[in-house]
């Protein structure tokens, strides 16, 4: 079996943050609860090692005592949570992707120009339950081009559409061609607010997919851009199982497998691609090549809410800015040190990496 590593895939720059932003917490208030509203990024794995290290992830403000510190998740919240918050005097502490606080502002600014909003996104996700509280007089949500008919449009002139940052590619395409077609003065956002990670990681799955027999996403079943890449596979022809690590592979999957793509979503750590790697090459004898599609380059630092509450305690956050370290060489190593034979395939075109 050949094993083909899509690069890029696993973690993006939010999601990076985001964690950061719980060790820091950990390692600077050690004998304080971290309480974080909601999963910080949809993964289980990453979830379940916070929480043995203590975090308390929750569902509602309620569940905080009173002048606890709680953090807003990746996918963001709505103005009311943050006002929940401030009522019970917490020390809110935002990691919130500055993709997804784009998308706030521009809801917020479309609205206070009197336009009404048409959001593309899956109405339960958290993060458009979020973008949705900014503005929820002027926002409507459009999941499929069936949701059209059943808009209140008060004036087809002064329409907008945003989207949910972590679509497919395909879907949007398909919402944003349909609303077109039925308000054709409608507005678009100036830039896409589809997120470079989640299109960089759809871009991947769409130029390799195709050569292979499989596709395994390593993500959860609730991260929107994990759930997206099985899809991209499947409408490219190639079948797609999406799990949240190893011990979900079927071994009956793999019968007449020759070439199979390996990825993951935004949120799933790279320990557990590894671990994947290595129970197939165990398994199957696979040779490993990473086909790289682009180059990433994306860094958030820390949040100011972050900064605010290190320099109330007496820590300079200047020093403690998110070293990621060379990926390219840390997997380099890995593979060096399991004895897996690995090679880079550079598919990029160069000098082009899609930044938002
Ligand atoms: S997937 Fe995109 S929007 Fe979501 S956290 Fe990552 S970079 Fe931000």
């Amino acid at each position: 079996m050949k094993i083909l590593l899509a690069n890029p895939r696993g973690f993006c720059a939010g999601v990076y943050m985001a964690i950061d932003v719980v060790d820091q917490l950990l390692e600077i208030c050690p004998n304080e609860k971290i309480y974080v509203f909601h999963e910080i990024v949809h993964n289980r794995h990453v979830v379940q090692r916070f929480q043995q290290r203590g975090v308390v992830f929750v569902e509602s403000i309620d569940e905080v005592p009173n002048g606890a510190i709680v953090v807003f998740s990746a996918h963001g919240v709505s103005p009311a949570i943050r006002l929940e918050a401030k009522a019970k005097n917490l020390a809110a502490i935002d990691a919130t992707c500055p993709l997804v606080t784009k998308v706030h502002a521009e809801a917020i600014r479309y609205a206070r120009k009197g336009f009404q909003i048409l959001l593309v996104g899956h109405r339960h996700h958290q993060e458009v339950v979020g973008t949705l509280g900014e503005a929820p007089a002027a926002m409507q949500v459009v999941e499929s081009p069936a949701d059209i008919p059943n808009l209140v449009i008060h004036d087809a002139e002064k329409l907008v559409y945003l989207t949910q940052t972590t679509l497919s590619l395909d879907d949007a395409t398909i919402v944003i061609k349909a609303l077109k077609a039925a308000f054709p003065a409608i507005k678009e956002p100036p830039v896409s607010d589809i997120c470079y990670a989640t299109t960089n990681r759809q871009l991947a799955v769409r130029a390799i997919a195709p050569q292979c027999d499989l596709v395994l996403v390593v993500g959860s079943a609730n991260s929107s851009n994990s759930v997206r890449l099985t899809e991209i596979s499947i409408n490219c022809g190639t079948p797609a199982r999406l799990i949240d690590d190893c011990s979900e592979m079927d071994p009956a999957w793999f019968v007449g497998v020759e070439t199979l793509l390996v990825t993951a979503g935004a949120s799933a750590p790279e320990d557990l691609v590894h671990d994947l790697i290595e129970q197939l090459v165990r398994d199957f004898g696979a040779e490993v090549e990473q086909h790289d599609v682009c180059h990433e380059e994306v860094e958030f630092g820390l949040p100011g809410t972050l900064k605010t509450m290190m320099r109330s305690r007496n820590i300079d956050p200047s020093d403690r800015r998110i070293v990621r370290g060379d990926e390219g060489e840390q997997l380099r190593e890995w593979f060096a040190k399991h004895e897996i034979p690995f090679r880079i395939v550079d598919l990029t075109v160069a000098g082009v990496t899609p930044k938002n």
